[in-house]
């Protein structure tokens, strides 16, 4: 499954669901998603861009604190960054 945790692994109020399966970073390189320390994410960037989950994707990342790599468009840093925003009222 790729970068794909299983749902087994996982609670199910965390659990993946469907939505990956219209994931437009299947088959892509991983690279563009997890670069090497000092990469970059502008590719990855732009298919999370046109990508019809971003929304579950970034979600589902920031639920389940993924601590690396690029999720709904999102970089670690920037998802860091909106955790510390306050909250809209
Ligand atoms: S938003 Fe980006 S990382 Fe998430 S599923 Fe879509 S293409 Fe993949």
């Amino acid at each position: 499954m790729g970068r794909w945790k299983t749902s087994a692994s996982l609670p199910p109020v965390v659990a993946m669901g469907d939505w990956t399966d219209d994931a437009l970073c299947r088959g892509m390189p991983l690279e563009w998603f997890f670069p090497p320390t000092g990469g970059h994410h502008t590719q990855g960037k732009k298919v999370c861009a046109r990508c019809p989950v971003m929304e579950e994707c970034l979600v589902w990342a920031m639920v389940t604190e993924q601590p690396d790599g690029l999720w709904g468009g999102k970089t670690t840093r920037e998802r860091a960054a909106m955790l510390r925003m306050p909250a809209a009222v």
